[in-house]
């Protein structure tokens, strides 16, 4: 679905991506772990046509799409829930929901509708709070509105940026439970996240970034019995 090859991006001088490759594979979970500065928003942000390389291609369904800018890049089908998930805390968490609609705006309403169910069907809890203020959400229910907001463009692949950032324990592995469900749904997902373990627990491939470049790559069973990833992502000695 997805290939990233020899991917290089720079902010200014400082080299950040410095020849990412990997492929997320149609319908499976694919997630990038690593510490903070290791690059991996930088990587969805440039997956995403928010920044653009200067070296590499990034290919979907075998097009190469690298130069598009963020708003054709989701109308190509990638959407992006990004770190801190830039909710519009003053519109209802419907209208937020209608926002991640934009692109098919001018197509047929009761599709989206029909879409807008099945998000509620995902998360129930926010169907209870439709006409009301996102802001007043709890932490968990932002992030999973950001979802289901990134998931009304209805998106080839859906980008994740930390989704666990700043949630309890408990919130997290809601939050996880509920990527579990989109991956059984043959939802394609890209994942990055600083907490190793509970992506560890969704993805069907893992790959280990650090410093601009993937160190490790391997199916979470094989990578937790690495004795590199448990000392230094999974709190192992
Ligand atoms: P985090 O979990 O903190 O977001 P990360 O793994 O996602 O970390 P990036 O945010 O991609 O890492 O950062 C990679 C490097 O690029 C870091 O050195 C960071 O300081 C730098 N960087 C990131 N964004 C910018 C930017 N907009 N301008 C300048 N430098 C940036």
């Amino acid at each position: 679905m997805l290939e990233v090859k020899n991917l290089h991006t720079r902010h200014g001088w400082n080299h950040a991506l410095k020849g990412v490759s990997f492929r997320v594979p149609a319908g499976s979970l694919t997630a990038i772990v690593g510490a903070n500065g290791a690059g991996k928003s930088t990587l969805l942000g440039t997956v995403a046509g928010i920044y653009n390389p200067f070296r590499g291609e990034v290919v979907l369904e075998g097009r190469q799409v690298q130069r598009l800018q963020a708003e054709q890049m989701v109308r190509q089908g990638i959407s992006l829930v990004p770190e801190h998930r830039q909710i519009f805390d003053s519109l209802s968490v419907e209208d937020n929901l209608m926002l991640g609609a934009y692109p098919r705006w001018g197509g047929d309403r009761r599709e989206i509708k029909r879409d807008m169910e099945d998000i509620v069907n995902l998360f129930p809890a926010l169907g209870e709070r439709l006409g009301d203020p996102a802001g007043g959400l709890s932490g968990g229910m932002q992030q999973m509105l950001a979802i289901g907001r990134g998931l009304m463009s209805r998106p080839k692949v859906l980008l994740l940026d930390e989704p666990s950032l700043g949630l309890a324990p408990l919130l997290v592995k809601e939050i996880f439970n509920t990527l579990n469900n989109l991956r059984k749904n043959g939802t394609t997902v890209l994942l990055v996240e600083q907490n190793a373990r509970a992506a560890m627990y969704v993805a069907d491939m893992v790959y280990v970034m650090d410093q601009g470049k993937i160190m490790l790559e391997g199916r979470p069973d094989e990578l937790k019995k690495d004795r590199r990833v448990q000392q230094a992502y999974l709190g192992r000695g």
